[in-house]
């Protein structure tokens, strides 16, 4: 395993600091630091405003750890995909979403994923390991490089579960909201549901958006979609996000993925319709994406557009993820780690 300090994993002050240890002068990590978050150099050799001798010394010391696209696949609507390989030869996939005036990115967090849902691509290869900070962070430097635009918003929905990577990324929301001064309030963390780290995330002093996928109203739908919804029951699952309200003044999005046959029922629409109101959720209806292998299906139009008016006529406050990268398997949920 590489020794060397993962520079991307640090705040300023920290930098400072060990700059101070490794007697390099303090003001160097200013200049770095406007290279690579705010001029997307992603390498220590094309910092042109310091010596040659300081990145050969910053080469000895520390590592960028910036994933290396293998392969970008643009969809017609400009969603693009990317393949990065990790330094350990892993591999994990991001997507940049442009929508008018934002630069959208969705960032993974684990190589693979533990919790295993039915209808998910992101866990057929199974689980690996966590990302660490430097990896989270890499994605967006390695995509601002490539579009030569700023990254203006993150959503952790790529592959793995956020919260099971839970210190990595509180980490690397501070540091996305330092180095790269983005406000929190654009940053979007989903989870599948892990109540305990919801707790924990409450107290967390953050100004994320929090998203549940939620994808049913049902405890005994949700067992059979989410495996680690046995433990994480839908109260106990309301309960914390009640508790993230009441603490943040942050309301929830749930997510509801809408499968045919499976979760689209009138009945599901107005007992999701009267939950949302209680807890006081904006719902995020996403139409499944088809995964090769899975046997879910999306529904068609019309059953789409009945749970919409159902919604509709609850005055429930929802939104229907826009279809964006479907035609290159870079949709939500569509994301894999291929070896
Ligand atoms: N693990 C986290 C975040 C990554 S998944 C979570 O589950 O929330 C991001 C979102 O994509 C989740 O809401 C997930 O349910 C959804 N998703 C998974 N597979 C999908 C698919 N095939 N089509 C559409 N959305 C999908
Ligand atoms: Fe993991 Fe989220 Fe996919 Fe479930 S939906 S397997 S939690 S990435």
């Amino acid at each position: 395993m590489d020794k060397k300090i993962k520079f991307t994993s640090y705040t300023l002050e920290e930098i400072q600091e060990l700059f101070l240890i490794n007697q390099i002068e303090e003001y160097r990590a200013k200049q770095i630091f406007g290279s690579l978050y705010e001029k997307y150099t992603t390498s220590f050799d094309d910092i042109n405003n310091i010596p040659k001798l300081l990145k050969e010394k910053l080469n000895s010391i520390f590592t960028l750890d910036i994933p290396e696209i293998m392969d970008i696949s643009k969809s017609e609507d400009n969603t693009t995909k990317f393949l990065l390989k990790l330094e350990d030869g892993n591999t994990i996939e991001c997507v940049y979403l442009p929508y008018n005036d934002r630069n959208s990115i969705c960032v993974s967090t684990q190589v693979g994923c533990p919790v295993g849902c039915d209808f998910c691509a992101s866990c057929v290869n199974g689980y690996i390991r966590n990302l660490e900070v430097s990896e989270i962070i890499g994605q967006i430097l390695a995509v601002q490089k490539e579009i030569n635009k700023k990254i203006t918003h993150v959503v952790y929905m790529g592959i793995g579960e956020p919260l099971l990577n839970y210190n990595n990324v509180v980490r690397s929301i501070n540091i996305i909201n330092r180095n790269l001064n983005l406000s929190e309030r654009r940053i979007t963390v989903s989870t599948s549901g892990i109540v305990s780290k919801i707790k924990k995330l409450a107290t967390a002093d953050l100004d994320i958006t929090l998203a549940l996928s939620l994808h049913t109203p049902y405890q005994y739908d949700r067992i059979k979609l989410i495996p680690t919804a046995r433990e994480n029951t839908i109260d106990d699952l309301l309960l914390a996000c009640d508790d993230y309200f009441t603490k943040t003044k942050r309301r929830i999005t749930w997510e509801y993925l809408l499968i045919k046959g499976v979760n689209d029922s009138e009945l599901h629409a107005k007992s999701l319709a009267n939950l949302a109101k209680l807890h006081k959720a904006h719902i995020n209806l996403i139409p499944y994406n088809p995964v090769k292998g899975k046997r879910y299906k999306r529904p068609d139009y019309n059953a789409i557009r009945k749970f919409n008016d159902v919604l509709k006529s609850h005055k429930v406050v929802f939104s229907i993820r826009q279809e964006k990268g479907t035609n290159e398997n870079a949709a939500c949920g569509q994301l894999r780690n291929e070896n």
